[in-house]
């Protein structure tokens, strides 16, 4: 390896870019090579789930090109370069017959979304939405059409169902769960949120799954296991991620969920770091903004010399349903307590109480969705 060889970063994500920017803060001059499978066009991925109701298309929700970022950032960009390999050994990246060699390497490379295998001839009409290219594709496809059939209920799936609607779109909601955004949401906060999506025009199709999905005279139409029969011009499949962790595995870097890494971002392999929604941060896999914001910020200094161990302190989730404005601070897994819950139609405060009285986490809509930054400063931190 040379001496010359500059820190890597894979991935121009959130982030990839975050962490890059806060690199610059410490270091205007460290030579910094950031790798991209994708286009490399910085946008905020929580935007896309907004693009009807602040009506932006993909382009309109593209914040900056390539240039402009390895510009401003000073950094060398090599976009649609797909890292195929790592060789911790020799401190280099395979990016196919390519060797790329790393000083310092950063795995920002995020997530997969799962695909489900369904039976049916209409799989081109079924979309994941995950990044800015994605989002390009649908839309592209979507142009002339007026239903929209999703896969799952999770937060994707709400937000995408509150967007569509405000876009005039029919939209079919299906997924297995007798509740929207099951794990995340107290079941009345859950049913709040259901409520008004559905006041707004949202149809669900709860406690069932897509069989199969068939190509019809206009779109496809979708059967589900309880017999009934959905039509829709596309499909949004939005049943959930996986952090990517096959090509560090494959390099002997050790996974779990996630990407291990310590609190310091790093992993099992000298000099390798990461962060984002690839990383599973000292047992956490958040697969949010503040959490790889607050890592951006420790890995650079880390990066710069001074060892930082993140602190994630309270991080309620914003959900993205203006029909019904939502946010949730959901307790950690293990905690002991139960929820208390206020409710008067679709305003709900639901706190997660511990014996003691203490509050470890809440759920709360509409009206009373404002009162999240008060309750965030109840709650304790992730990481004391
Ligand atoms: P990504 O943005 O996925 O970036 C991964 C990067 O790695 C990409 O550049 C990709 O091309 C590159 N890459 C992958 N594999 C390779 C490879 N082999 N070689 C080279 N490059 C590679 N979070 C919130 O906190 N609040 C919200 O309201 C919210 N809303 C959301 C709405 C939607 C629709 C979605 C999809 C997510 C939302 N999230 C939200 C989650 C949040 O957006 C993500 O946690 C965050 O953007 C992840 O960023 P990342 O940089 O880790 O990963």
């Amino acid at each position: 390896m040379t001496e010359q060889a500059p820190i890597v970063i894979v991935g121009t994500g959130l982030s990839g870019y975050s962490l890059a920017r806060e690199m610059r803060k410490l270091d205007k001059e460290q030579p910094i090579v950031m790798v991209t499978a994708d286009d490399g066009v910085s946008y905020s991925k929580p935007m896309l789930s907004t693009g009807f109701t602040k009506g932006k298309d993909a382009d309109g929700l593209a914040q900056a090109s390539t240039d402009t970022m390895a510009e401003q950032l000073n950094i060398e960009l090599r976009t649609f370069a797909t890292v195929t390999g790592i060789d911790t050994e020799a401190k280099a990246l395979l990016l196919g017959e390519e060797r790329l060699e790393y000083s310092k390497l950063v795995l920002a490379w995020g997530a997969d979304v799962i695909r489900l295998s369904i039976d049916g001839d209409g799989f081109e009409h079924v979309f994941s939405i995950n990044d800015l290219m994605d989002y390009r594709a649908f839309r592209k496809a979507l142009a002339g059409g007026k239903r929209v059939a999703i896969m799952g209920a999770g937060l994707i799936g709400c937000e995408f169902a509150n967007d569509l609607r405000n876009g005039g779109y029919e939209v079919d909601v299906i997924a297995p769960s007798d509740v929207v955004m099951p794990g995340l949401l107290p079941e009345p906060a859950a049913a709040a949120v259901q409520h008004e999506l559905e006041n707004l025009g949202a149809r669900f199709h709860l406690e069932t799954v897509v069989e199969r999905i068939d190509r019809a005279e206009q779109g496809v139409s979708l059967t589900l296991a309880n017999g009934e029969v959905v039509h829709a011009d596309l499909v949004i499949s939005a049943v959930g991620l996986r952090p990517r962790t096959e090509l560090a595995h494959a390099a002997g870097i050790e996974t779990g969920r996630g990407i291990t890494v310590n609190r310091a971002l790093e992993t099992s392999a000298q000099d390798v770091y990461a962060l984002g929604d690839c990383a599973e941060v000292d047992g956490h896999v958040l697969l949010y903004v503040l959490p790889l914001m607050a890592c951006a910020r420790a890995l650079a200094k880390t990066l710069a010399g001074e060892r930082t161990e993140v602190k994630y302190g309270t991080m309620p989730v914003m959900i993205k349903t203006p029909c019904c404005p939502t946010a949730v601070c959901p307790p950690a897994p293990e905690a002991d307590g139960e929820w208390h819950v206020e409710a008067e139609g679709s305003d709900v405060k639901a706190l997660f109480r511990s014996p003691e009285g203490e509050v470890l986490g809440f759920a709360v809509t509409g009206r009373f969705a404002v009162e999240k930054q008060a309750l965030s400063k109840e709650v304790p931190p992730i990481h004391q």
